[in-house]
């Protein structure tokens, strides 16, 4: 069995004294792929210690080195995209079929964050004295603390990692304990690029015992955080009492409205895509349909047909497109949303675990769709993380966007139509950071800014040129002669 360690000031850390968690393949439980040390606030120390002695010497490093590393960095990682896709489908139970994509994703992003350790930063502002010179110039914030979510476990690390070493700040990272293995893989490909030591650091363990002591780590000058609202409102607190710069993406409940006008068969597709596809374990999967009622019939007819056309199977099958839940625990949370949707309103699809083998070896759950429920359920307002659907009702679209904006988080959304005045109505009206017109609520783009609204955000965005803002910070200089 592999057993993985901790990287501090450039070594792999023996281990010595600790306790271990097994990391098991989600979709097949009776295989254990790891042994992961549950790390403890000594080895934050260590970490913070080694990131606090490398910031001055990665700070002056010029820019083109260290684009070189990032994209050293990118062919390695391009060299290994089908090796550790599989480890994701493996580790965390992404399908196949998306994983080796998120490999690429994260190639596509070093390779973007390389180039813009060369691009030009900060600006000339005309001095009020006659011979001085004014400018800003963008520095690093220094060590960050870096906290990931295990569902994108290559690219969420990347798109805060790449840029935050492209502007010059050094690095202790603490991902999900179900995603250290994959984890490991990256931070090989990333020393094996040339970072220096202690550029970069890894602290594998809980986010209860170690999580916390790194976000309030004295040594630590900026937070970057994806995962739920209930710990990323808990980091923004201790962060804002300290006054560390911090950045928290967090969960989701994302609706797609469907008018009379759309394109049913298009709108049933991609809603059953965003809703099921890694049995809806994104951020930005669709979990609330808002039909207008003449075409709602209509409407779950084709959804239930596209759903079935999406296999339930390992996350290694090639075929594959739902996959597992990635533990236990949300199995459960899963099993009680559907149980409460019951109660709240009726199950059209699906709603239990499946009970044959090989699903029953792992955290396997039907895709569900629930229908008859109020907008004010709890099974509609609260975040589920699992392949859950909810579909409402509405008679126009004022009344469709009302609902869509009847949730506490604002992150993704979708509507189906072919009318440019909904549209319109639509693109002013909706209070959600990241808005489609007839495509999937899941997805952006590498370089497109990313981030929510409401409690799905602190407001700050990620990807793409705001990353600048998020990892530097400016110093306005005058010089007089
Ligand atoms: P999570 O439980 O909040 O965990 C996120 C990270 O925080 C993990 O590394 C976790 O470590 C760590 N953590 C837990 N408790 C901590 C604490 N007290 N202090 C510091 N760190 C702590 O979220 P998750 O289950 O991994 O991910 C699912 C959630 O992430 C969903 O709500 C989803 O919507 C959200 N998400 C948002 C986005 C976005 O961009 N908006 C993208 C992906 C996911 P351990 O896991 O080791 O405990």
């Amino acid at each position: 069995m592999n057993t993985l360690s901790h990287y501090v000031a450039g070594e792999w850390l023996a281990a010595k004294d600790e306790q271990w968690s097994e990391d098991l393949n989600p979709s097949d439980t009776t295989q254990i792929l790891a042994r992961v040390p549950q790390g403890q606030p000594a080895v934050v120390d260590r970490a913070v210690e080694a990131a606090q002695s490398a910031f001055r010497a990665w700070k002056a490093t010029p820019g083109p080195a260290k684009a070189e590393i990032l994209h050293k960095a990118a062919n390695l990682l391009a060299q290994k995209r089908q090796e550790l896709g599989t480890l994701v489908a493996l580790e965390v139970g992404k399908p196949l079929g998306e994983a080796v994509p998120e490999v690429d994703r994260g190639v596509a992003i070093l390779r973007y964050f390389a180039e813009e350790a060369v691009h030009p930063m900060g600006m000339v502002i005309p001095a009020q004295t006659a011979g001085s010179l004014q400018f800003s110039l963008r520095q690093p914030l220094g060590p960050v603390a870096i906290i990931s979510p295990w569902n994108f476990p290559v690219a969420i690390p990347l798109w805060k990692m790449a840029p935050a070493l492209a502007y010059g700040n050094t690095i202790v990272w603490k991902p999900a304990e179900v995603a250290s293995f994959v984890a490991t893989r990256l931070v090989e490909v990333l020393a094996e690029a040339g970072l220096p030591a202690g550029v970069l650091n890894l602290v594998l363990g809980k986010g209860s015992t170690i999580g916390n002591v790194l976000t309030g780590h004295k040594g630590i000058r900026g937070i970057s955080f994806t995962g739920s609202d209930t710990v990323g409102m808990s980091i923004g607190e201790t962060a804002a009492k300290n006054n560390i710069k911090y950045q928290l993406e967090m969960g989701g409940k994302n609706a797609a409205i469907v008018l009379a006008d759309a394109d049913l068969q298009q709108a049933a597709k991609l809603i059953a895509a965003g809703a099921m596809r890694f049995a809806g374990q994104k951020c930005t999967a669709t979990s609330r349909a808002i039909v207008v009622s003449e075409v709602n019939d209509s409407f779950i007819d084709r959804l239930a047909a596209e759903i079935h056309t999406l296999p339930l199977a390992p996350a290694n099958d090639p075929r594959s497109a739902i996959g597992p839940l990635v533990e236990r625990s949300a199995l459960e949370k899963v099993n009680y949303y559907a149980e409460l949707g019951a109660k709240e309103g009726q199950i059209a699809l699906g709603g239990k675990a499946p009970a044959e083998a090989p699903l029953k070896q792992g955290y396997f759950f039907e895709p569900t769709v629930v229908v008859g429920v109020s907008p004010d359920a709890r099974i509609a307002q609260e975040e589920v993380f699992g392949p859950v659907l909810v579909v409402h009702q509405a008679r126009s679209v004022e009344e469709a966007i009302a609902i869509a904006n009847n949730s506490r988080y604002g992150l993704s959304v979708s509507l189906f139509t072919r009318d440019i005045n909904a549209m319109l109505e639509y693109i002013h009206d909706i209070e959600c950071g990241m808005v489609r017109i007839n495509g999937d609520t899941t997805g952006v783009d590498p370089h497109a800014p990313f981030g929510g609204m409401k409690s799905s955000s602190s407001h700050s965005r990620e990807q793409g040129p705001a990353a600048l803002e998020f990892f530097t910070e400016v110093k306005t200089v005058q010089v007089n002669a």
